[in-house]
């Protein structure tokens, strides 16, 4: 499979070089050159379902530049912790994506990421450097998937201020090869500054430059398994209920930010995966929403709201959704709906969820959530799952404001509050970001 550019100035590539250069050299996104045939997953009755088989086997129709045995053994250390769907009751269901190292659905695609890099780069002998910009969970992610690699220096740029202290600290304490930058502004600028390192020319002589925002393919590709694996444990769920009418279509409901996890999520119904419509989810940051009444993409400052890792005014996955309906925007239209959910709503979901099923949401989540009750109408009939994209215990302070409680820390997340912060800190003036990158 190749990987052209959207723009079209820039030759097709192959897996290692979208990987390598996450953004094309004419400053566009890499997208598949065709969306290939879902495989067939053939399953026992009795058999567990095998997440690493599953996702080895969508990852070898898009990647022929890694053996299948490569991919499986990538594949088998990214998907190594469980990835349930439970019921909330009333034909909703919750895909729990966040039982991973820092407790975001991230950790999928960072993994896979810094897997697949590391593989390519065991022969190549070379150094690389990553520069990643975060409005909260990418950060950590990255830094955990890349943490220690040989060869791989990270920089992680995050908005001073605007991101949790929980979050903070699960990407300033690791220290050796991760380095955090600390800017003064917005995740936009955070965003911008990493867009201009990469297409600068002296920095580029300087070091072998690449990014892990959802903007590369090595993240993006891997997500899209966790919704193939969803539709077979909603099968396996439903099938063992036994009732022979059930509708097994389900809608599938995303808290958006940079619109990758969507994105990954249409290119599994593209493939062939039997899904019915999608749910788009977004907080106050409703540029997409806006796209989908109006007409007009209208790119603006993000403001900040509960839901921080959402928190994005100029998705850069909104091209790659473009190019996947070739700008036909009623079929766009036809297979998402896309809206937007306040933070007071966000709060009075935690709240009524907790009320009626004892589950504690993340506010990301709870924008998913809120948009289904919201919007149920709206849908077509049969289940709904919903992407958990974060663990409720990350998220202290919202939870706390919304039920008077916080949901009990996994042990990954009380080790890094307890490590010192380490951190550079930075204006938004490129030319000071840029020193950091020459010799
Ligand atoms: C990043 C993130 C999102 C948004 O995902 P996109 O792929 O950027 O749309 C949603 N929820 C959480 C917890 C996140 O970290």
């Amino acid at each position: 499979m190749m990987f052209r550019s959207i723009r079209g100035q820039s030759p097709a590539v192959r897996f290692r070089e979208a990987l390598f250069r996450g953004l094309a050299p004419d400053g566009s996104l890499y997208i598949p050159e065709s969306i290939p045939r879902l495989p067939l997953f053939r399953h026992e009755k009795s058999a567990p379902l095998d997440l690493p088989a599953v996702a080895t086997e969508i990852l070898n129709t898009f990647i022929d530049d890694i053996t299948p045995e490569g991919i499986r053994e990538i594949a088998e250390r990214a998907f190594s912790f469980p990835i349930p769907l439970i019921t909330m009751g009333d034909e909703v269901y919750l895909l729990e994506l966040f039982h991973g190292p820092t407790l975001a659905f991230k950790d999928v695609g960072a993994r896979f990421m810094a897997l697949a890099l590391s593989h390519f780069l065991q022969d190549a002998q070379q150094d690389l450097t990553i520069a990643v910009a975060t409005s909260g969970d990418t950060g950590s992610a990255v830094a955990h998937g890349f943490y220690n690699v040989p060869r791989v220096s990270v920089f992680v740029f995050y908005p001073s201020g605007k991101i949790s202290r929980l979050q903070e600290q699960q990407m300033t304490t690791l220290g050796g090869n991760i380095h955090a930058i600390e800017v003064a502004g917005t995740f936009d600028d955070c965003q911008s500054l990493v867009k201009r390192l990469l297409t600068d020319r002296e920095v580029a002589r300087a070091r072998n430059l690449t990014t892990a925002n959802s903007i590369n393919l090595g993240r993006l590709l891997p997500q899209i398994t966790y919704y193939v694996w969803a539709n077979l444990l909603l099968q396996k769920q439903l099938q063992q209920t036994k009732t022979a009418d059930r509708n097994f279509t389900p809608v599938i409901v995303v808290p958006s930010g940079n619109f990758g996890n969507l994105t990954a999520a249409l290119y599994a119904k593209h493939m062939g995966l039997s899904i019915s419509r999608f749910l788009s989810a977004s907080n106050a940051n409703d540029v997409v929403p806006e796209y989908f009444t109006t007409g007009t993409y209208r790119p603006r400052p993000s403001l900040q709201t509960l839901s921080n890792a959402m928190d994005v005014g100029d998705p850069s996955n909104f091209a790659r959704l473009q190019a996947l309906y070739a700008h036909r925007e009623q079929q766009m239209k036809d297979d998402i709906l896309a809206v937007s959910i306040g933070d007071q709503e966000t709060l009075d979901e935690i709240r009524r969820t907790y009320e009626e099923s004892g589950i504690i949401l993340d506010p990301h989540t709870a924008v998913g959530v809120a948009a289904v009750r919201q919007h149920n109408t709206a849908l077509p009939p049969g289940p709904r799952i919903v992407a958990a994209t974060a663990h409720p215990a990350k998220f202290p302070e919202v939870v706390e404001r919304a039920l008077g409680l916080t949901a009990a820390a996994p042990a990954q997340l009380q080790e890094a509050m307890q490590k010192p912060k380490r951190s550079t800190k930075v204006t938004a003036a490129y030319n000071e970001v840029k020193a950091l990158f020459l010799p």
